[in-house]
């Protein structure tokens, strides 16, 4: 599908809707049969089948559009800064002890390759037994042969947030003038990955303003990415792009890009807060996706400085956090996020399920964290 333009543009294009229809179904269901606070409870051991985001700066070199960067920045209401590997240390520390077996390294909002001390971390992390994965937008993999450091020093995931292979289109939605260096990064590092034999999964998730077609039609898709395609490198489309809790609006979006309509508000916790992400000064937050004014909000917990993330994740504020939901009090993130995703009875499952398989193989892929940027 990804290789045929027309077929991408019609499934794509279904998509938007099938998403909506489906999402609306599923709320149905979930407010006909919500999960209780007292069921929930048992669920929120920090841990195994939990997320850790450690977004080892909220600094980025880009303006997208599409994101809450820009305007933070320009409001000065984001504090930014990068994480000291003390903190980062003592929280792969904690997280090794507690058997995570899965880390992010992509911030809430920022470029993680815009860290100097970015390969030390993951050094360290790995050398601990984790998975390690980030999402970057690709400008600084050239640099220093980064692409090749990433590789060599054992990640295991990554995903490029592209715009397309339009350089015009990808400076007004991005909003820098780096779409040769980002291309030339993608490229060189799909290359050093076939060159190795596929050690990492990558994903190019192109956030486009063109039609899929447009973008699969074009030379630099065709002779630069379509090549690499295999089993451990994909790519694909943004059906919808998501509003930061309000901050992003429709007509900050260009071309075919749409945004995703406010899902129905019901009273159940959103399933984001049982990821916890670490904030470069060290304080721990609930939901490592979204913010609206900045990261030093209402979903945060404390700091790891002060207390461990288990006590944090499980302790009385986090929980009062969750529990809000239930009588319809809700950070102020999350009061008209796009990106809400309700507790349901199948999230449940799959997280005992997620827990159980890690019990039982320690090493293995733990599981998903959200897609982001
Ligand atoms: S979407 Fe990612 S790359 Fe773009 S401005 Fe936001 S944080 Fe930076
Ligand atoms: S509603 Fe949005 S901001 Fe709140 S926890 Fe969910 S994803 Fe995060």
């Amino acid at each position: 599908m990804h290789s045929n333009g027309l077929a991408a543009d019609v499934v794509y294009g279904v998509a938007f809707h099938m998403q909506r229809l489906l999402r609306g179904l599923r709320y149905r269901s979930i407010s006909r049969d919500t999960v209780t606070p007292e069921e929930l409870w048992s669920h929120r051991q920090f841990g195994l089948a939990t997320g850790l985001i450690t977004g080892v700066t909220n600094i980025c070199n880009a303006k997208c559009s599409f994101c809450a960067y820009p305007k933070v920045v320009a409001n000065k209401t984001l504090e930014t800064g990068i994480m000291s590997f003390a903190v980062f240390q003592k929280a792969v520390d904690e997280w090794a002890r507690l058997g995570g077996a899965q880390l992010n390294l992509t911030p809430v909002v920022g470029d993680p390759l815009v860290d100097p001390g970015l390969l030390d971390k993951l050094d360290y992390a790995v050398k601990k037994g984790i998975r390690v994965l980030l999402t970057t937008n690709g400008i600084l993999l050239d640099k220093n042969d980064t692409y090749r450091q990433l590789i060599d020093h054992g990640i295991r995931e990554v995903y490029i947030s592209a715009q397309g292979t339009s350089k015009a289109m990808y400076e007004q939605i991005f909003g820098v003038n780096r779409f040769d260096e980002s291309m030339s990064g993608i490229r060189h590092l799909l290359e050093y990955n076939r060159s190795r034999g596929e050690p990492i999964k990558i994903g190019i998730r192109f956030r486009n303003a063109e039609k899929p077609s447009e973008i699969i039609r074009s030379p630099e898709f065709q002779t630069y990415l379509k090549p690499y395609f295999s089993e451990k490198v994909r790519v694909n489309f943004t059906v919808d792009f998501d509003n930061w809790g309000g901050t992003v609006k429709a007509e900050d979006l260009q071309g075919n890009m749409r945004l995703r309509q406010l899902p129905r508000q019901l009273n159940v916790p959103c399933t984001a807060l049982f990821c916890v992400a670490i904030r470069h000064d060290g304080g721990v937050r609930l939901c490592g996706c979204r913010l609206v004014r900045n990261d030093m909000d209402d979903l945060v917990v404390g700091n790891i400085r002060e207390n461990t993330m288990k006590e944090l994740a499980e302790g009385d504020r986090a929980w009062s956090i969750i529990k809000g939901f239930y009588s319809g009090q809700r950070p102020e993130t999350c009061r008209t996020c796009t990106f809400y995703t309700p507790v349901s009875r199948a999230w449940l499952k799959s997280r005992a399920l997620a827990k159980a398989r890690l019990q039982a193989h320690p090493q293995p892929a733990g599981p998903q964290a959200l897609a982001k940027h």
